[in-house]
């Protein structure tokens, strides 16, 4: 990719989208990726000697010298943000944001130009490369800055286009999601306890589970419903299992605890 990254802010989401792009060689050395992180200058000499970043005192500075800005302060942090790297967010550049539940018409309002603004919805996966990460539109960007937007967050894990109205949906499935998986994973590790297996053998053998049935979920063109009664059999293990899910509505209460988180997402947004 023949561009330059300036991260407003760089956090958490920051170092996890830089250490895939690093990871990825998806841009070339050096200097392709610089940073800017209000009054934390240890944070960015960390990002320097980790993955060889360029970094800067100034936002707007960084700003300037980039072809795509990723805004990745918190929410709350925004406006200063914006306030501060103002004279280098000029008509050219491209603007993507990461920041969780902050529409792409909030940001647009608050720039001195019509930037086209993506705005980007990743996962924590994104700490080990493995994100799904959801991206949509603002009103001035095009579709080649969302082809631009999902190589590079491509490098994290897999990205998705979908519509802005769809962000709380993506929210409550793909943001809350990996804590869904880590509670069911909870609940083996504590009933492989009650029966007696070692805590770190029940983990290896839980994780691998999540991870084979992904793949082949990912790798399968049957559906989530066809899959699992593949694993059953009239009077086995599995139909035990499912007998007692179903006596407590298990799936029905789960559907509704995704509901839940969508709702919030669209309430905080
Ligand atoms: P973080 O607090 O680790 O990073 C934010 C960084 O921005 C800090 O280092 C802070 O010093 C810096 N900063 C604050 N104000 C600034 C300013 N005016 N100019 C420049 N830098 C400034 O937060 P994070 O976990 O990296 O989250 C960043 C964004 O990513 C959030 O908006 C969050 O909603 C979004 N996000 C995070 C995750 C996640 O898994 N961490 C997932 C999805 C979305």
């Amino acid at each position: 990719m023949d561009k330059k990254i300036a991260f407003i802010g760089a956090g958490s989401m920051a170092e996890s989208i830089i250490g895939g792009l690093v990871a990825d060689e998806l841009l070339p050395p050096p200097h392709c990726i610089l940073a800017a992180n209000q009054s934390n200058e240890a944070r960015l000499a960390h990002l320097k000697e980790t993955y060889g970043i360029l970094p800067y005192s100034d936002s707007a500075e960084a700003a300037a010298e980039a072809d795509i800005v990723i805004l990745s302060v918190k929410p709350k942090q925004l406006r200063d943000a914006l306030q501060t790297a103002a004279s280098g967010l000029t008509q050219d550049k491209v603007i993507f944001s990461v920041l969780a539940g902050i529409k792409t018409s909030q940001i647009e309002e608050q720039l001195h130009h019509n930037n086209p603004v993506i705005r980007v919805m990743p996962n924590t996966s994104a700490k080990v490369g493995q994100s799904s990460t959801a991206l949509a539109k603002g009103a001035h960007a095009g579709d080649e800055h969302l082809q631009t937007a999902s190589e590079l967050f491509s490098s994290i894990g897999t990205a998705v286009i979908v519509k802005e109205e769809n962000m709380n949906a993506v929210t409550g499935i793909a943001g809350s999601g990996p804590a869904y998986f880590y509670y069911f994973a909870e609940a083996m590790e504590q009933a492989a306890a009650a029966s007696g297996l070692p805590e770190e053998k029940a983990r290896d053998l839980i994780i691998q589970t999540m991870f084979g049935a992904a793949v082949r979920m990912r790798e399968s063109d049957q559906t989530p419903a066809e899959l699992y009664q593949e694993v059953q059999s009239p009077g086995g293990t599995t139909e035990a299992a499912f007998q007692e899910m179903e006596r407590h509505n298990l799936q029905e209460a789960f559907k509704k605890s995704v509901l839940a988180a969508i709702s919030r997402s669209a309430a905080l947004g």
